[in-house]
């Protein structure tokens, strides 16, 4: 189990630098410092102090997490016409410490009274429909867009890799239940753990009927400098034979695979800036 620990935060969004900013982001929302799903490739811990982390954080990552108890009320102080928020790219906003701690909530009230002009839920925690009254309001005042991961089609592989997440059945399963509800969801394939690629794209595409959006796992050969994927998943790719899927030219192949299948469907399938782009289109 988790700790769960709280701080008051100095201000809770962030102007976007690099991938984000590209994308066409202008701030982030990061609710808490790290992140009790706690997936092996994580990139987050990779950032240390540059993710706003502290020493503890990285060398325990989701064995605990601090919550900014005060994040709502840092949003009446704040006006948000205009911008595009990506919550989050340092932790899921519906990690499984917000069932019991929610703060989520009172935060999409915020938001709902002063609306941005675009939101971006990056999430794969099916809690989110616990919230989907206040997502559906928020969606009446802003664009609303939720991006949700499906990493796989192996839920062997998914145990490995993100032992704490729910099954992909499951995922799958909320992003119908959104997509009937009327959002605007996306089955975002980031990253691409091992899976048969096109059984992967066909599962996304039946749950959301949308453009699939993506991501390899972040290698030092295809991205030089700042997050990558944690050592912990390259030591389980090595115990599982499937050191590949951290290959650059594998990774070319299984994008083509992706976007062969998307294509077949009429529709596409992105990956990087270009990809998570669609999310921050302003209508
Ligand atoms: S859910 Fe996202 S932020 Fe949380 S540990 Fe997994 S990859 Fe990192």
């Amino acid at each position: 189990m988790w700790t769960v620990r709280e701080t008051t935060a100095k201000s809770i969004l962030t102007p976007v630098t690099g991938f984000l900013k590209e994308a066409g982001f202008t701030h982030s929302l990061t609710p808490a410092r790290n992140c009790t799903y706690g997936c092996l490739y994580c990139y987050v811990p990779t950032m240390r102090l540059f993710g706003g982390l502290q020493r503890e954080d990285w060398t325990h990552w989701g064995q605990f997490t601090t919550l900014k108890t005060n994040a709502a009320e840092l949003l009446t102080r704040s006006r948000h016409a205009g911008q595009v928020i990506y919550c989050s790219p340092l932790v899921d906003p519906y990690q499984p410490t917000e069932r019991e701690r929610p703060l989520m909530p009172d935060i999409l009230q915020e938001l709902i009274r002063r609306p941005p002009a675009v939101f971006v839920f990056q999430t794969r925690g099916p809690l989110i429909l616990r919230d989907i009254d206040l997502v559906r309001e928020l969606a009446q005042a802003s664009t609303v867009r939720i991006s949700f991961s499906i990493t796989t089609d192996r839920d062997d592989v998914r145990r490995r890799y993100e032992p704490h997440c729910e099954s992909n059945q499951v995922r799958l399963r909320a992003i119908r239940q959104l997509r009937d509800a009327g959002l605007e969801v996306y089955a975002t394939l980031a990253p691409l753990l091992p899976c048969n690629p096109e059984a992967l794209a066909q599962l996304a595409i039946e749950a959301s009927g949308r453009d699939l959006i993506g991501d390899p796992l972040h290698i030092r050969p295809t991205k030089a400098h700042g997050a990558t994927t944690r050592e912990t998943a390259f030591e389980v790719a090595r115990r599982y034979g499937e050191e590949k899927w951290l290959e650059p030219q594998f990774q070319i192949e299984i994008v083509e695979s992706i976007t062969r299948r998307a294509k077949a469907a009429g529709l596409d399938f992105s990956v990087g800036p270009a990809g998570f782009g669609r999310l921050a289109r302003l209508r």
